[in-house]
Order: structure tokens, then sequence, then C-alpha cells
């Protein structure tokens, strides 16, 4: 069973877009401090990514673009694999997050050990995904939350970071 931590990717990885996809290279910005948090803990943890990519439906997300990077980070990080669902919500598939059809199917993949792992994401989607399957969540502010709307969440995460250089997973 192996120690995960699990990802969202936009406002996580690379800088969140206001009302909008990253559709090229120039839009995808990682975010300071996720290379520092990736390099402290690559070694204890493996990294899986988890993606509503609602924009490859819309039209507004090249898909074949989505793949090219999706390679280009799964090299540079050293990542698993990169879940995604590329429908619009009104599609109501079984998995676009909150929902955990993507997420389940990772844990049976690369068998991991729930206990030890974690889910770090920037929105309330991701926490009520990671929290169905008992998995910790934390929330970095590098992306769409602000602090005083997560204090008004009705569930909690685990633990709140502003940016992921801060965290340590490793005991
Ligand atoms: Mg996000």
């Amino acid at each position: 069973m192996v120690k995960t931590i699990f990802l969202d990717r936009d406002g996580v990885i690379n800088e969140y877009l206001e009302q909008d996809y990253v559709k090229d290279f120039e839009e995808f910005r990682i975010i300071r401090g996720f290379g520092e948090f990736w390099e402290k803990h690559k070694d204890h943890y493996q990294f899986i990514v988890i993606t509503n990519q609602a924009g490859i439906n819309k039209g507004i997300v090249d898909l074949s673009f989505f793949v090219q990077l999706s390679k280009f980070l799964i090299q540079k990080f050293s990542i698993k694999a990169i879940y995604f669902c590329p429908h619009r919500p009104e599609e109501n598939c079984p998995c676009r997050k909150p929902k955990n059809l993507l997420l389940r199917k990772a844990i049976q993949r690369f068998s991991v050990n729930l206990e030890n792992s974690y889910f770090i994401g920037d929105s309330y989607t991701d926490l009520e995904c990671s929290e169905s399957l008992g998995i910790k969540f934390i929330l970095v502010l590098t992306g769409k939350t602000k602090l005083e709307e997560a204090q008004s969440w009705q569930k909690k995460p685990f633990k709140i970071v502003k940016n992921l250089s801060e965290l340590n997973l490793i005991n």
C-alpha cells in the first residue's frame, strides 16, 4: 500500500485563471512554491492528479493540448497518472468532482494507502470528493478559494495552507 498525495491541478500546481481555462502553454504557469513542495515530498509519496476539465467538452480546450501538457507534467514531476473529467456539469457524468469515480479508480490501480494519504485542492468540490472516501483534505489558498470563504464552509479541511511551500507531510 502506497502513501499518496492526490492533487487537483488548476490553482494547486498551476495558477488559477479566473473564469477561464488553460488553453496553451503560455497560460500554464506553475505556482511558486509547488516545485519546492514536490522536491520535499517526492521520495516519500506517489503523486496522482485528479482534475475537472470541462473546457474540453465545451470546445474551449483542445484535447490534444491537454494530453501534451499532461505528458509534460507527468515527466517533470514524476506523476503516476492524471485522471481527468472532460464533461460539462450538465452532462451529469459519474466522474466530475465532487463525485469520486476517478479517485476510486486511482486508489484501486495504484494500491493507495488511504490512511496515510492526502488530497490537496483549492475548492469545496475537491474537499467533498476527498472526504467521501475519508482522505484527509488540505486546502491551499493559491487558487479559487479565499480564507474567509473557507471559514464558512460546512465541512472543514484537515488543514489550510497559504502556499504549498509551507506544507510538510513527512513524519
Ligand atoms: Mg482547482
